[in-house]
Order: structure tokens, then C-alpha cells, then sequence
């Protein structure tokens, strides 16, 4: 359960044995949640509809380096054995594509407009990473506590429900220690899961968490279990080779406006925008109006869109960002430097997705030390 401020409060850990957590997606089902979680499709760990406990990822494990993911096999059944995959909860809140609002031409000429809000059914989302949640607390504060809250966004915010994974096995991608994010859920959860072999350390982290694990009827977790889970998590942490040289480097950024490594990033970079379709915190987005053939009805539209797109800085009759040096520099700056000014904090939670999914295998972490390392 959590404090005023949003932090769990203590309440002892209970234990889900693993061919129990089928009665925890059924009691999630019988509370009207409609369930996903990580299902291998294509190759790839990605969300998709949970009926079954069964359909996890059981003995799958990711391989993940700068430009590279793979699925490979793991020797034991557990079904969180992996990182992460491309997705993140972004996606699931905030829509790729989705209409705003449209108008419609009324008989008497005049034009009406009308809201597109979305219906959204309660959902729980199983095996949420603890970078996830940071990046989602970033979207909850320019979304819902901005100036303006966004309806969209917010309507579905309210129908979630979250099971988090803290993470045992982190791909070589993976930074979130170094960011402070990770590889533990300590907030912003509403069950939060450590596998064993076995089973699961089950920590409550809501009022409504709290009555739906009393259903099940859990014996609580062992002392050996609990530790069990602290080893895993710091062990996990261990296990992280990459980090940033800093969780500010807002002055160090900004002091190197000009320096050349820009322009030897430049020349790798696609400008494709991989890295920020993947990137759990990026919100950057277009709207734009689509008018029908006959003049009766116009669709308002937002949609993705990417600091690395010639249109992004567009503005009457200028591109100002003109080349992949000057696109590169404004993601990498903002990311890591301007965040701060806007949100309190860097906008990256080290999920390790960019350095993953980039088709040229360019490494934040490594860009951020060739520029400012040797400043903080
Ligand atoms: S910048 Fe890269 S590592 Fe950081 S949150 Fe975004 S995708 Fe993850
Ligand atoms: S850094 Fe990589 S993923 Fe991002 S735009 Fe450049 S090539 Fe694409």
C-alpha cells in the first residue's frame, strides 16, 4: 500500500508459488481487468493478450547489445529470465496514432467539434520493469500534472493496473542502476514480483493489490526467500556495465555545444528515430488535420514523431535542425540536459532500448562520456 506521497508502505512480503500465478491472473479477471503481459512473438518478448500463465516467456532469455537483440534458451522454467523488449507502457497510454477531436459540417453551415476520447477497459499490465515505471512517473508529470492535462493519456492512465517484475537478469544494454531506476520497483506498483525458482516474492504496493493478494490466500515469504530476492536485485545491479558519467549533466552538455564528436556521431547516424519510437520517456508527437474529400467532416490527428525528423523543426519556412549533427545534439542534450529544467530530472531511466534498437548500434552511454565524461 502506499503513503501520501506514493511510496509502499512496509507490509510483509507473501509468496505466490509459480504454478499458483494462474489464480493470480484469474483473480485479476474476476476484478474486471482484461490481462497482457510478455508473450515471444517474432522473435521478440513483447506484450500481447494473458490468458494463460502458461503463454510467458517461460525459459526464454534476451541477448541484447549496441544494435543487436536476440531470443535465446535458458536451462530453468523461469518466465522473467530477460530484460526487457522494444515495448514499453508507452505505447499503451500514449497512442501512436489516435484522433483528437474531428468537425462536422451541420446542415444549418455551421461546424461542430467533437471530442475522440478513447474507451478504455480496465487493464492489467504483467511484468512491468522498473524502468518502465520511472518512465511512466515522467508521463504522469507532463501528462496529468502539467498545465494542461491530457484527457486522452489520463483516461487510460486510470484503468491501469501494474505487476511489476523487479529484473534478475539485465542485458548487457542495461544502465538503470546508474540512473537510479532500477533494476527494483520501489514505487509506482501495485504488486511487484520477484521470481525464484520456484515461485515469487510478492510485495503489495496498493490498497487494491492489497485486497485482491488477500483472496489468494498466500502464505507470507520466508526470510530465505526475501533475502533470496535482495541478492538477485543487487546482484542484477552488479551486473551492469554500462552507465552514465553522471545523473546531471545538464552544464556539461550545454558547455559542449560545439564539440566534434556531434559530427563523428553524424556520420553513423541515420537519422532514423528508432531510438526515440523505443525510448520509454520520448513524447514527442505531430498533429495535423485530415479532411474529407467533400468538405463535410476534418479529423484531428496526433501522432509519433521524432526530434530526428527534417519536419520536427520546422517552422515558418526554416528547418533549424537541417542535419544529423545538429538532430543528434538536440535529442542528447534534451535527454540528458534540458530534462532537468522541464521535469526535475534526466529523461533517461538507462532501459538500454536506444543502444539496443539503434540499427547502427550507437551507445548514449558512450556518447554522453565522449562529450562530458571528463566534466563531471
Ligand atoms: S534514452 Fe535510451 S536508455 Fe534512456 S530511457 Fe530512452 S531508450 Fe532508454
Ligand atoms: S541514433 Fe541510431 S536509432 Fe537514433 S536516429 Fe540515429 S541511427 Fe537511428
Amino acid at each position: 500500500m502506499n503513503d501520501p506521497e506514493g511510496k509502499p508502505l512496509e507490509e510483509a512480503p507473501l509468496f505466490l508459488p509459480a504454478s499458483r500465478l494462474q489464480h493470480l491472473l484469474d483473480a485479476l479477471v474476476r476484478a474486471g481487468f482484461r490481462c497482457i503481459g510478455p508473450r515471444l512473438r517474432d522473435g521478440a518478448i513483447v506484450y500481447g493478450v494473458l490468458d494463460r500463465a502458461t503463454e510467458l516467456p517461460a525459459g526464454v532469455t534476451d541477448i541484447q547489445a549496441p544494435g543487436s537483440y536476440r531470443v535465446g534458451r535458458t536451462e530453468g522454467p523461469r518466465m522473467f529470465a530477460w530484460a526487457n523488449g522494444p515495448q514499453a507502457l508507452k505505447p499503451l497510454l500514449f497512442s501512436p496514432h489516435e484522433d483528437l477531436w474531428h468537425a462536422e459540417r451541420r446542415l444549418d453551415g455551421g461546424l461542430e467539434f467533437i471530442p475522440d476520447l478513447p474507451n478504455a477497459d480496465p487493464l492489467a499490465v504483467i511484468g512491468v520493469r522498473a524502468c518502465d515505471l520511472a518512465a511512466l512517473a515522467l508521463h504522469d508529470q507532463h501528462f496529468l500534472h502539467g498545465a494542461y492535462a491530457d484527457p486522452y493519456y489520463a483516461r487510460r492512465r486510470s484503468e491501469l493496473f501494474l505487476v511489476a517484475v523487479n529484473c534478475s537478469h539485465p542485458a548487457a544494454t542495461c544502465f538503470c542502476a546508474s540512473t537510479g531506476d532500477g533494476p527494483c520497483a520501489t514505487c509506482g506498483f501495485d504488486i511487484a514480483l520477484d521470481e525464484l525458482d520456484d515461485g515469487f516474492v510478492a510485495t503489495c504496493g496498493s490498497e487494491r493489490a492489497h485486497a485482491l493478494l488477500a483472496g489468494l490466500d498466500l502464505a507470507p515469504a520466508t526470510p530465505e526467500q526475501v533475502s533470496e530476492a535482495r541478492r538477485q536485485s543487487e546482484q542484477a545491479a552488479q551486473a551492469q556495465t554500462r552507465h552514465l558519467p553522471s545523473r546531471n549533466l545538464r552544464e556539461a552538455l550545454f558547455a559542449n555545444l560545439e564539440n566534434p564528436r556531434w559530427a563523428e556521431v553524424a556520420e553513423r547516424c541515420l537519422s532514423c528515430g528508432n531510438c526515440t519510437s523505443v525510448c520509454p520517456t520520448c513524447f514527442c508527437h505531430r498533429e495535423q488535420e485530415q479532411p474529407s474529400l467533400d468538405g463535410s467532416s476534418s479529423a484531428h490527428t496526433r501522432e509519433w514523431n521524432s526530434c530526428f525528423a527534417r519536419d520536427h523543426s520546422y517552422i515558418h519556412g526554416l528547418t533549424f535542425r537541417p542535419d544529423t549533427r545538429t538532430r543528434y545534439r538536440q535529442w542528447l542534450t534534451h535527454k540528458l540536459g534540458g530534462w532537468h529544467d522541464q521535469f526535475g530530472r534526466s529523461g533517461c531511466v538507462g532501459c538500454g532500448r536506444c543502444i539496443t534498437w539503434c540499427p547502427v548500434g550507437i551507445d548514449i552511454t558512450e556518447e554522453a562520456m565522449a562529450i562530458c565524461g571528463s566534466r563531471t
